[in-house]
């Protein structure tokens, strides 16, 4: 089913790379753009709501809070909001963005491990959900909750501790990780129980599990295993005082082929088998989706500069490197992207395979957006194009080299056999790099007395 969504993605994504050459987006003065491809956004929104609604009982109450880290842009969140989306935020900044995209606080979830004071007070005044990650900060939110009453949903982050994935640094249900109440830590599940009881206001429950490289069987145990706990608590009270369950995110993404997979659609059928009660009406459901709705949707395109050869390597000297792919830079072998090759016009480039690497601009040896990938020879002149980076990629600016951050466009049909563009980010200036650079106090380290003269 999935096949002629997901090649009718691949075409609209060629017919965007030539249009925006074509309309000088992307060409010699500008050589970098992102482009996000707005009906797939809306196509994946739609999936991640038809998923769950089939197989929730009727009357569920669901809120898919996209994790607002993933890809946080404004006009990305609105889009979001518009197709039945609310917003996981975890920083004062992130919760800006959402209330800046229009999002209300009934469709808004706080999770982070270092909320502040300040944070947790702002969120319990406007009525967002937090989620408290440990006994420390539910003793701040016990303060909070004495002072004033709160209309927010207030739950716990629990971590179930059922192991890690392929990518330890992403791994959020290890043994040690930083996040939540380490649920099998001699003592935690009976102080969760304790928590629960003690405070009838707490009425939520929340893991988030997953990530690239956890298999979702994993996943699957987390949510189980967070789902035997509601029971445990709501029995051993006496009374149904949890009533939702936020399950996390954290559904990985192919990112060797078009395809989609796993779809949104297999998660929740596996979830509703391994964990059927979770579905069955008792409790509302929470979920914190981010790279698995944005990813696929999200093009980084760069112009080859130079076509150069070293030690009988092609090398292709793009402008997209580190600044825009941080992690596939830093580890490679964890993150490696697909490049589509485009020509001078922005058309695919066609020609014999040939391995080559992917440069980026940046002042250090390891910049390769790609090694020894295999795709017809990029010259100078044409555009390599970074796939599926819709998600913690060209959102995520590294400012190494005082690289300025690139544009971002999304893009959709013009209803004339074109594409239309939006701007969804302006590329920054180099007066911005300055201003941010300390540009305004360019004196401040001169001025201050020297050592010696007291
Ligand atoms: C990062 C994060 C998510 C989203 O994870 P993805 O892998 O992008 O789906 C959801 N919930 C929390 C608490 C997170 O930290």
């Amino acid at each position: 089913m999935g096949d002629g969504i997901d090649e009718a993605r691949a075409g609209r994504r060629d017919e965007a790379v030539r249009a925006a050459v074509e309309q000088g987006l992307l060409g010699p003065g500008v050589p970098l753009v992102g482009l996000l491809d707005v009906a797939g956004i809306r196509e994946s929104a739609a999936e991640l709501r038809a998923a769950f609604d089939a197989v929730v009982a009727p009357g569920t109450p669901v809120l898919h809070a996209f994790a607002v880290k993933a890809t946080p842009l404004v006009p990305v969140l609105r889009l979001l909001r518009e197709a039945g989306i609310g917003a996981e935020v975890a920083s004062a900044g992130e919760l800006a963005l959402a209330r800046a995209a229009g999002l209300p606080p009934a469709l808004t979830v706080l999770d982070s491990p270092a909320k502040t004071p300040a944070e947790l007070r702002e969120a319990l005044a406007l009525g967002i959900a937090v989620n408290v990650d440990n006994p420390q900060e539910l003793d701040r939110v016990d303060g909070l909750m004495r002072s004033a009453t709160s209309r927010s949903p207030l739950g716990i982050r629990v971590n179930p501790q059922v192991g890690a994935g392929s990518i330890e640094a992403l791994s959020t249900a290890t043994a040690t990780s930083k996040f939540g109440v380490a649920l099998r830590d001699e003592g935690a599940r009976e102080w969760v129980v304790r928590a629960y009881a003690e405070r009838p206001w707490l009425s939520r429950l929340h893991a988030h599990t997953g990530s690239q490289g956890v298999p979702l069987s994993l996943m699957a145990q987390g949510i189980a295993e967070t789902y035997a706990l509601a029971e445990e608590i709501n029995r051993r009270i006496g009374r149904q005082q949890i009533d939702t369950i936020d399950i996390g995110g954290g559904l990985p993404v192919n990112f060797s082929s078009d395809v989609t997979t796993p779809t949104y659609a297999q998660y929740a059928r596996l979830l509703s088998e391994a964990v059927p009660g979770l579905f069955a009406g008792r409790y509302g459901l929470v979920t914190e989706f981010g790279r698995s709705l944005l990813a696929k949707h999200g093009t980084v395109v760069a112009r080859v500069e130079y076509a150069k050869s070293a030690g009988g390597r092609p090398v292709a000297v793009t402008h997209a490197g580190v600044q825009v792919a941080t992690r596939t830079v830093y580890a490679p072998g964890a993150w490696p992207l697909r490049i589509a090759g485009y020509d001078d016009k922005g058309r695919p480039k066609e020609g014999p395979a040939v391995v080559q690497d992917v440069a980026g601009p940046a002042c250090f040896a390891g910049d390769l957006l790609a090694r020894g990938c295999r795709l017809p020879l990029l010259g100078q002149g044409d555009y390599a194009a970074a796939l599926d980076t819709g998600a913690y990629y060209f959102a995520h600016h590294y400012g190494y080299n005082s690289l300025a951050r690139p544009g971002i466009y999304g893009f959709a049909p013009d209803g004339a056999g074109g594409v239309a563009f939006a701007t969804v980010r302006e590329p920054q200036t180099a007066e911005e790099i300055v201003a941010e650079s300390g540009g305004a106090h360019a004196a401040a380290l001169t001025t201050l007395p020297t050592s010696g003269r007291r």
